[in-house]
């Protein structure tokens, strides 16, 4: 091979023809740096055939320069790239960025310096210095990320360095994980557990595409089950790669995986340190890695040899990926098992109607379990009426939810209240002038957290401290808090039931993995009463104790005009009521609801999913919407609510005219301003006959706009704000 195409990773650029000098050798996937002008390019070898562009003349093709010392991208990972930018409309190379993760760890293995605390205390210290050795213990990490972690500047601890309070610590980078045992502790399967696992690991085995809907009530042993076949493919050397959909879930998910195999998995997500990120990508990339778990940015690194995919609570929303490349990494993970020619596992108990239907059409392996392990029941669930058993005046919980946390506090069980919204109230206002706090880059409220007394805007991140008088009328102490958040129902708490043990579990209070496991840790040990939490509190945990739940608003989820609040609702609602009676001891539930009659309520209350999902899956059908027609949004968005406008007509002035595309718009979006950019949708129902991103590509392709504007695409879209 000696003409090479290159996908390179700046979007301005165009696909960049080279040649290969010959003490140089490269295949298709190699990754290499090549010259652009006075600067170097990082590219991808990709088959010509493959990517469309202009060839350049032989006579004008330079040398690439280098070719980097890690495995090339393999063919399937090259086919899933192509596909996500061919489904999502996204460039490809945004996609392939996503398989790269660590742009360090290209780079080679070798060494890394790492920092900590060398124990020698000199006796006088800055303030400073004294905080931000309080702040590193135990903690090794380089220089910038020991920095943020203790919250000085880099010069500080350079300092502190240069004084031997810190010492350096080599980090070798390719140093071996250690080794998963597939048999370590086997557990007893149920029979039903056995059969599950047993076409698992024949799936494992026979090393052929096969997707699994692994449809199990809460605590029926998913997981028990689907380690059947991580082992299995431990045990055939490959790779596993397990998806979690967020990182809250998994230091639980390590726990367990450790009891199960003797060592934890190798885990990828945002958060890692640069290390970490390096030796993780290093050890995927050279198949040493064994089992993968991380968020959904894990599905695009280059496996070597991956043998099994899981996506665990397959249902959760937080899969779909809402900005940057649009993708859903539930569905992703099914295309890239296709192409690795592997099995997936997906595991829920709501699965998704998509999910559900792909199982009823045959094309996913419905695995059930019906029961829950070991005997235990299913949770009664009741409906508490607020119109008929209104809390008292100025508070949240009903006499009859509080009678009910009362009597558990007696017996010494645990209650949990769930309530889908941070901080402690969702609106503020001035009791004098009615002024309200909103945030100034989004159409939004601001939301008190009395916690960290700020005003903080959940979709930008603006914030305020809480003013003292308001800014509008400058009257004092003139603020009222509007709506409960759950700090609010936690304070509640402690005035309704003084002696009760409270932990309020959000992502502001349980932002560290350290944090989560002190939580688990007392909530297991029966050092907590009451748990008050948000959606980080419906999946995963399991409580023995825990015999109590009460919803505390369900009619939330179900306000706006989201195509799936109902179902949304129905999966929350049924995952936190799945935490109650999971030991001996029979689990209650109540819903707080002001629509009882409202089809999710009745079904959870008569424990009927299946009414549920067919009438669902009924109004679906009508209105046109996955999966029985399909939905696309384009987001047009500027600085210049003008020039977003004109954009937005644009594009609505070119809409195509066929048959089976209806499209709806432009309309402002009901985030109408987000992070400070104007913001305008349209939105395509087409049925599934339409060739729909086709005609989204020629679409657009017609129509240039001003530098500032975006336009972006969202394919499957789940969020219609
Ligand atoms: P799910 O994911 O379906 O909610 P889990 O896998 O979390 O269920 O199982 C629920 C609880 O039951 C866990 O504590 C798990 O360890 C336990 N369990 C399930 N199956 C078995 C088994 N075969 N042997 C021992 N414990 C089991
Ligand atoms: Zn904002």
């Amino acid at each position: 091979m000696n003409r090479i195409r290159l996908l390179v990773f700046n979007p301005a650029l165009p696909v960049l023809d080279y040649k290969v000098p010959a003490h140089l050798s490269v295949e298709p996937g190699s990754l290499v740096l090549a010259p652009l002008g006075p600067r170097q390019v990082l590219g991808i070898v990709w088959e010509a055939d493959r990517l469309p562009g202009d060839e350049v003349p032989e006579a004008k093709l330079r040398p690439i320069l280098e070719v980097l010392p890690v495995a090339p991208l393999a063919a399937p990972l090259r086919r899933l790239i192509e596909w996500c930018a061919d489904y999502y409309v996204a460039p490809m190379n945004a996609v392939a960025r996503m398989a790269l993760g660590s742009m360090a760890a290209l780079r080679g293995g070798g060494t890394t310096t790492e920092y900590r605390l060398s124990g020698h205390e000199p006796k006088r210290l800055t303030p400073q210095r004294a905080a931000a050795m309080d702040a590193l213990h135990g903690e090794q990490a380089t220089i910038r990320e020991l920095a943020a972690i203790a919250g000085v500047s880099e010069a500080v601890l350079r300092g502190m360095a240069n004084t031997g309070i810190l010492e350096p610590v080599t980090v070798d980078l390719d140093r071996p994980y250690p080794r998963a045992r597939a048999d370590f502790a086997v557990p007893d399967l149920s029979a039903e557990q056995r059969q599950a696992a047993d076409r698992f690991i024949a799936a494992v085995d026979a090393e052929e595409f096969r997707p699994f809907l692994l449809d199990g009530v809460t605590g029926s042993g998913k997981t028990e089950c689907y380690f059947e076949a991580v082992a299995e493919a431990i045990r055939r050397k490959c790779q596993v790669l397990v998806l979690l959909p967020e990182i809250a879930l998994t230091e639980n998910f390590l726990r367990r995986f450790e009891a199960r195999f003797g060592t934890p998995p190798v885990l990828w997500h945002s958060s890692l340190k640069a290390s970490e990120r390096r030796r993780a990508w290093r050890a995927i990339a050279s198949g040493e890695a064994q089992v993968v778990v991380g968020a959904r940015s894990a599905l695009f690194l280059p496996y070597a040899r991956l043998g099994l995919l899981v996506v665990d609570e397959a249902h959760e929303v937080s899969f779909k990926q809402d900005d940057g490349v649009r993708y859903n990494a539930r569905d992703v993970a099914v295309i890239r098992a296709r192409f690795e020619k592997v099995p997936v596992i997906l595991a829920s108990a709501t699965p998704a109607l998509e999910s559900l239907e792909m199982a009823e059409a045959g094309v996913y392996e419905r695995v059930v379990l019906p029961d829950r392990f070991g005997g235990a029941q299913l949770p009664e669930i009741a409906v508490l009426d607020l119109r008929k058993e209104p809390p008292e005046r100025g508070r949240w919980l009903a006499p009859r939810l509080v009678g009910e946390m009362r009597e558990r506090l007696e017996r010494g069980e645990q209650s949990l209240l769930f309530l889908n919204r941070r901080g402690y109230a969702p609106l503020t206002l001035c009791r004098h002038c009615g002024y309200r706090f909103q945030c100034p880059n989004c159409s939004a409220w601001l939301v008190e957290h009395r916690l960290s007394r700020r005003l903080s805007c959940h979709h930008c991140g603006h914030e305020v401290p809480v003013p003292d008088e308001c800014p509008e009328c400058h009257t004092g102490d003139c603020l009222v808090a509007c709506g409960p958040g759950a700090e609010r129902i936690a304070d509640e708490v402690k005035e309704l039931l003084p002696e009760a043990r409270t932990a309020l579990v959000t992502s502001d209070t349980l932002n560290s993995p350290e944090r989560i496991s002190e939580f688990v840790a007392a909530a297991e040990q029966g050092l907590i009463d009451v748990i008050i939490g948000t959606q980080l509190v419906t999946k995963g945990y399991h409580f023995p104790e825990l015999t109590l739940v009460g919803v505390v608003d369900a009619d939330l989820g179900l306000e706006g005009g989201d195509l799936r609040a109902g179902e949304r609702t129905y999966q929350q609602i049924a995952q936190v009521a799945g935490r109650a009676g999971r030991g001996e001891k029979p689990g209650e539930v109540l819903i707080q609801t002001r629509h009882p009659e409202a089809a999710v309520i009745a079904a959870l209350a008569a424990g009927d999913r299946d009414a549920f999902y067919a009438a669902e899956a009924e109004g679906r059908r009508e209105a046109g919407a996955p999966p029985f027609g399909r939905w696309a949004a384009i987001i047009v968005s500027s600085e210049d609510e003008a020039e977003a406008r004109e954009a937005s007509r644009a594009i609505g002035g070119a809409r195509p005219n066929l048959p089976d595309v209806l499209v709806l718009g432009p309309a402002p979006a009901p985030l109408a301003l987000l992070r400070g950019r104007y913001r305008y949708r349209l939105l395509i129902n087409a049925r599934r006959s339409a060739q729909l991103q086709d005609v989204i590509r020629q679409w657009l392709a017609s129509l240039s706009f001003p530098q500032g504007v975006r336009v972006s695409v969202d394919i499957d879209p789940y969020s219609f704000v």
